[in-house]
This record gives structure tokens, C-alpha cells and sequence, in this order.
């Protein structure tokens, strides 16, 4: 064989057992950057050899950018749900039932954690994976196998050696763990996006996407609990969960019970137990351990009748409120928050939830000192859902808002309309002005890496940055000066301020922080007006004027810009020379030739990606939106087109273009 060939194996197989040792076992043998060395190695030579190519080599971990749309495919055997139970009496009932239904027989019980996730059924010949598929309709589901290769937990290729069969299907549960999904809705936050609700949704979602680099990035992970296949060499579930244990999976949780009553030990354990877990569940699953029972019970049309799911109870705890804090956010909008003595609510220790606003207060009659109940349903923020009126101290007084900003004293303003009182103080109070830092670099924005929260207000706190202008002067020594940082990361933080002097002017103008102006916002004007400097000098009736461009966003604009520190700060930016203008590419690629439409994308294209084409519409002054209606002007057709949306399209008589018909209206 091929030297190169051999040492490309070589590595393939060390590196897929320390991926099982690090994602699955969660005990490294190597350092980090030993592991990174030898992905290095390989991908260099896979560079150098393409025909040694794999799509299952450790390198594809990392997706790929490029669109694909989904092809549904039909499960071999239907992916079925379970019935639910809510008691201990009901369990006993479905165990009543399962030994009548076997004749009296006695029977074992598995017990199992019930993952809160998006459940996938995968599929293995000789040992290498070929398939993943979503439930989908339990009949039918979708083709994901692109994002579930690069979750490391999944086994790509199975140790040489072991007992597993040529062909079989593995089923499990595809979770974010609590950890990703906190990191991913704080950087959506970030970016204004909208938050995922709970961890189940956010795995979806991320399952969902056509951009398998995308959900790389966001950390899934997937734990297994059903083995399939024809002529399996086990007689019990227990036996096959081993097996897949022994083969490479992630397993969950599981305990073999003979009794009624070591059921109910384990759900008194795990009630408790699960919080220290780091992914979400909603409750437990009973399982007949022996498959011939399995097979003897069968399934009603939606269920099987040899397994149950148990769910708990939503969580709430009920704390004491030791005081409410008035939090001043990035736009001045102060939000009040409960700080509670510290109670484990789903896995995690909670000691503040949002009370929104004085509106929420006052319908809580929420009083100091008071006990609260606060709930956690695999929502990100917990929520105060009432009080405890029996345990009101006798002199308590009820909560009151402030009325002057608590980091700078500003006297607040009500919003016309609106439940929210804002600081007016826009540019010296500190916690706008660190808010302002953290949107700056956000990923969207400037895309300036390791400047969380609290860099950004050790900055402000140690007077280096004041504004984020002055992020363009730091230097590396004053970074390690400020003993958080590492020479490296410092350095790293220096690259991203570097890198970003090339980010696109419509970002840079979102950068800025301008009220009201959001990421669409600023593609728009930044399309329309050109240069900065044209923008700086534009009345409001001319900015109202633009497409989109409303009265109030347009006033913004104007007040934003008649703020002498602010029209200081951008000329700042501009000498640190940050991109004040649309670049002469963007000029020249920018027309009017979509100006106004609304065009839908949809199919899988040849000659660019989706996101070009989004890109394309956009800056030819069209509209790229989700779904279509009587307004929507063209559909942008690929292959595979969705047949759901043809339809729609040829009713709603909306044309359809292809690629070629689409780039020949640019032209
Ligand atoms: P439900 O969707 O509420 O009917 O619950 C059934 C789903 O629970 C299954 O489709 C799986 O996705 C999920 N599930 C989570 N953990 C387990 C487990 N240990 N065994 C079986 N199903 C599980
Ligand atoms: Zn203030």
C-alpha cells in the first residue's frame, strides 16, 4: 500500500479513538494540541492526496458551508412514540398490563434518562456510517446525514475487531447541552436574533439547518438508546446498550429493575439526579428488558406496549427574593431583575430571573423579602410565576421601580407606549457604553473575537476604552497588563481588532449602535447612501424617503449623528481605517435592477451557494424573504424545489426563475 495512504489510515484511526476518548468517555489521553497537530497532519495530506479523499475522514467534523437541501427518505422501520405517564400508579398500571399481556410472566425493567432532544435514527454498514435520518413523520423523515457527521460523539467508523453486526440501525437523541445552548442564545442576544426557548428547540433547529459548518460550530451532541437489526445476537435491551457502549456510543443511563419498587427508587433518584446532568430531560423511560417479551407485546398504532415514558413534574422551586436590581442594557432600557437566594432549577443553580418590567412587577404584587416560585421549563431565563402571600413578612413593602438610573443617576423616561423606562444618558453611562463594546464586536457586527461582558467592562473600568474607538489603539501589553489575559489571547483579540478594518461598511454601520438600526437596517441604508459621510449629513425627510427607511428610524439616525461624540467616534473609526464606504467591488455590483421585489429562494443552486444568491438580491435592491405570497414578485428555483412551496407558487401565480433567468435580470 501507498506510504501515504497508510499513514492517512493511521491517523484517521487514532483520531477517531480520541474523539470516542474525549466526546464520549470524557478522558482525553492527549493534550489538545497534540490532537490538533495530528488533525493537521492529516489534513494536509488529504490535501496533497485528494484521491485518498473520505467524507467520513475526522476532517469532514467540520462541515461544509455549501447548501444542501434535505431528501426525505422512508424509515426501514417506523420510528414510533411512546405512551406517557405522569405517576408511579400509572407505571404500575402499564407493568399490570405488560404481565397480563405475557401470560403472568415475571419480567425485568430497564429505567433510562428520557432526553429532552430531536430524536434520529442512524444507520451502519461494515461498520462505517451511512445514514442519519430525523423522525419526521415516524413514517418518513429527512436526510441529515451532513450535520450529524459533525457531531464528535457520533462514531463515523467503528474500531476494526468487534462484534457488531454488517448492517444495523442505531436510535438516540440529538441534544444541545445545556452549556451550547447557553453560549448560542448569549450570542444571539448579541446579535438581536430572536432566543431559542429550550434546549429541545435549539437541537431542532440546529438539526435543521442547510449549513453543516453552521451546526458544527454550535456543539450537539447525541446519546443512543436502541439497537435494530436483523438476527441481533442479544437477548436483552440491557445486552444491546452494552454493546453499543462497547462499539463507540454514547449511551445514556440505564439500570436494570425487577421491581416495582426499584422503580420507584429510580424515580425518586433521577428527579434529583437529572439536574446535575449537562443536557436536558423531561422525564424517565421504562423499558421490558427481555426482546423475545418485547416482541411478544408488540404496538398499538402509535406505541409500543413494552415501554413507557414517565415525565416529571415542570420544575419550580419556590426562594426567597433577597432584592430586585435595575439592570441598564445597551439602548439605556432598564430592566429589573430578582436576586435570589440561589435554588437548582434543571440542572443549574438559579439566582436571578427577569421581572421584565414595572408592569409585570405590579401585577406580581411582588414585595420585598417576599417567597417566590420560580419555574425553569427548559426556558433559558427563569421566570417568577407568583408569590408566596402566607410567608409575606409583616412590614414588607412592595417592590417599587426607580426612578433614576442606578449607574448614573440620570432621572429615567417612559417610553411613549411602551412598558419600559430607558436612562437618556446615552453616551456616558458605563453600562451602555460596555453594551455598546459587546455589540461592537459581536459576530454580525464587527466580528472581533474574546471580548465578552466582563473584558468589556475591565476595559471600561481600567479607562482604556471609552469608546469603541479606542479598541483600535489597545495594545498587547496593556491587554496582559490587565492580568486576565494570556499573551495569546490577548493576541488574539489584537488579530480580530486587525481583521476587522475589512468588514463591509453595512456592518461597520450597524457597529455603531445607532438606535433602531439593526442588521437589515444597515444593509439598506448602506446600499442607498453610499458613504458615511453622506450619511452623517442627511435630513430626516431624505433618510425616510429610502424604501423601509421609517420616520422614527430616520429621526434616530439624525440624533444619532448630531451627537458631537458621536460624529467624533466615527471619525476616529475612519483614521483607525475602518470601511466608511461601500467598497468599489460592492459598488459595482450594487444596481437597482431588483429595486422593491420580494423573491423567494428555494432548491439547491450550481453556480453559487443560497447565500450568494441572498447576497445578490440584496444588494440589487431586492427583498429576500422566508415564505411565499400574493406579494412575493419571483421564486428563485433550484432543484428540488420544495414541492409544498411549488404549489403554492403556481397557484398564487408567483413566476419561476432559474439560476440562469435569475443572473441574466442582473445583467
Ligand atoms: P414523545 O415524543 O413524548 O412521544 O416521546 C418519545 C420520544 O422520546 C422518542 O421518540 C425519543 O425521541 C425520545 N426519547 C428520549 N429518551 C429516550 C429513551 N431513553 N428511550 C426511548 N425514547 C427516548
Ligand atoms: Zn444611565
Amino acid at each position: 500500500m501507498d506510504m501515504f495512504l497508510q499513514r492517512i489510515e493511521e491517523l484517521r484511526r487514532q483520531l477517531n479513538e480520541h474523539n470516542h476518548n474525549y466526546y464520549v468517555l470524557n478522558q482525553p489521553t492527549i493534550s489538545d494540541q497534540e490532537f490538533d497537530h495530528m488533525m493537521r497532519e492529516l489534513q494536509d495530506l488529504e490535501r496533497d492526496y485528494p484521491q485518498y479523499a473520505d467524507p467520513l475522514s475526522p476532517t469532514q467534523r467540520v462541515g461544509s458551508d455549501i447548501n444542501k437541501a434535505f431528501v426525505q427518505v422512508r424509515h426501514e422501520r417506523p420510528m414510533m412514540s411512546l405512551a406517557n405517564s405522569y405517576s408511579i400508579e400509572e407505571v404500575q398500571d402499564f407493568l399490570r398490563r405488560a404481565k397480563e399481556g405475557l401470560g403472568g410472566e415475571p419480567c425485568e425493567i430497564v429505567g433510562e434518562m428520557k432526553y429532552d432532544g430531536t430524536s434520529i435514527s442512524v444507520t451502519y454498514e461494515n461498520g462505517r456510517l451511512v445514514r442519519a435520518v430525523t423522525r419526521g413523520d415516524g413514517v418518513q423523515g429527512d436526510d441529515v446525514t451532513a450535520n450529524v457527521i459533525t457531531i464528535r460523539s457520533v462514531p463515523l467508523q467503528l474500531p476494526e475487531g468487534l462484534d457488531f453486526p454488517i448492517r444495523f440501525e442505531v436510535r438516540g437523541e440529538i441534544l444541545l447541552p445545556w452549556k451550547s445552548f447557553e453560549a448560542i442564545n448569549k450570542e444571539r442576544a448579541f446579535n438581536e436574533e430572536p432566543l431559542f426557548a429550550n434546549p429541545r428547540n435549539a437541537a431542532a433547529g440546529t438539526l435543521k439547518l442547510q449549513n453543516s459548518a453552521e451546526v458544527a460550530r454550535r456543539g450537539l451532541d447525541a446519546y443512543f438508546y436502541f439497537l435494530l437489526g436483523d438476527n441481533l445476537p442479544f437477548a436483552t435491551h440491557g445486552e444491546s446498550l452494552d454493546a453499543l457502549k462497547r462499539w463507540g456510543f454514547k449511551t445514556g443511563e440505564h439500570t436494570i429493575l425487577q421491581s416495582i419498587d426499584d422503580v420507584e427508587g429510580f424515580i425518586a433518584h433521577w428527579d434529583a439526579a437529572r439536574r446535575n446532568l449537562p443536557v436536558a430531560t423531561d422525564g424517565l423511560v421504562f423499558k421490558i428488558n427481555s426482546l423475545r417479551q418485547q416482541l411478544n407485546l408488540g404496538a398499538t398504532a402509535k406505541s409500543p406496549r413494552w415501554a413507557i415514558a414517565y415525565k416529571f413534574a415542570p420544575e419550580r422551586e419556590c426562594t426567597r427574593l433577597q432584592f430586585v436590581s435595575f439592570e441598564v442594557g445597551r439602548t439605556g432600557v432598564i430592566t429589573p431583575v430578582a436576586n435570589l437566594d440561589p435554588v437548582l432549577l434543571s440542572g443549574t443553580v438559579v439566582k436571578r430571573a427577569s421581572l421584565h418590567n414595572q408592569d409585570i412587577i405590579r401585577s406580581l404584587d411582588i414585595h420585598d423579602g417576599d417567597m417566590v416560585y420560580v419555574e425553569k421549563g427548559g426556558e433559558i431565563i427563569p421566570k417568577i410565576v407568583g408569590v408566596d402571600v402566607k410567608q409575606r413578612l409583616p412590614q414588607s413593602q412592595p417592590v417599587t421601580f426607580v426612578s433614576v438610573c442606578p449607574a448614573c443617576g440620570t432621572t429615567l423616561q417612559r417610553v411613549e407606549g411602551e412598558a419600559a423606562w430607558v436612562c437618556p444618558n446615552k453616551w456616558t453611562c458605563p453600562p451602555q457604553i460596555t453594551g455598546r463594546i459587546e455589540h461592537f464586536v459581536a459576530r454580525h457586527a464587527m466580528n472581533i473575537d474574546g471580548i465578552g461582558e466582563e473584558v468589556a467592562i475591565a476595559l471600561h473600568d481600567h479607562g482604556l476604552v471609552n469608546d469603541v474607538a479606542d479598541l483600535y489603539s489597545l495594545t498587547e501589553e496593556q491587554l496582559v497588563a490587565l492580568d486576565r489575559f494570556q499573551q495569546r489571547s490577548a493576541q488574539r483579540i489584537l488579530r480580530g481588532i486587525a481583521d476587522s478594518r475589512q468588514v463591509p461598511f453595512a456592518r461597520v454601520i450597524f457597529a455603531l449602535s445607532i438606535p433602531f438600526v439593526g442588521e437589515t437596517t444597515a444593509k439598506v441604508l448602506a446600499r442607498n447612501v453610499h458613504d458615511i459621510d453622506t450619511l452623517m449629513a442627511m435630513p430626516a425627510e431624505q433618510l425616510a424617503s429610502i424604501p423601509e427607511i421609517g420616520p422614527k428610524i430616520a429621526q434616530s439616525i439624525v440624533d444619532y449623528f448630531a451627537a458631537e461624540s458621536n460624529r467624533r467616534i466615527v471619525e476616529r473609526l475612519r483614521q483607525a481605517g475602518l470601511q466608511m464606504s461601500l467598497s468599489e467591488e460592492e459598488l459595482a455590483s450594487r444596481g437597482d435592477a431588483l429595486a422593491g421585489k420580494k423573491i423567494v429562494i428555494s432548491g439547491v443552486f450550481q453556480h453559487h451557494s443560497r447565500e450568494e444568491y441572498k447576497a445578490m438580491i440584496e444588494q440589487n435592491g431586492g427583498k429576500n424573504v422566508s415564505s411565499i405570497s400574493k406579494a412575493t414578485n419571483y421564486v428563485l428555483a433550484g432543484d428540488n424545489m420544495g414541492p409544498a412551496k411549488l404549489e403554492k407558487a403556481q397557484k398564487l401565480g408567483v413566476p419561476i426563475i432559474n439560476e440562469d433567468e435569475f443572473l441574466a435580470l442582473l445583467s
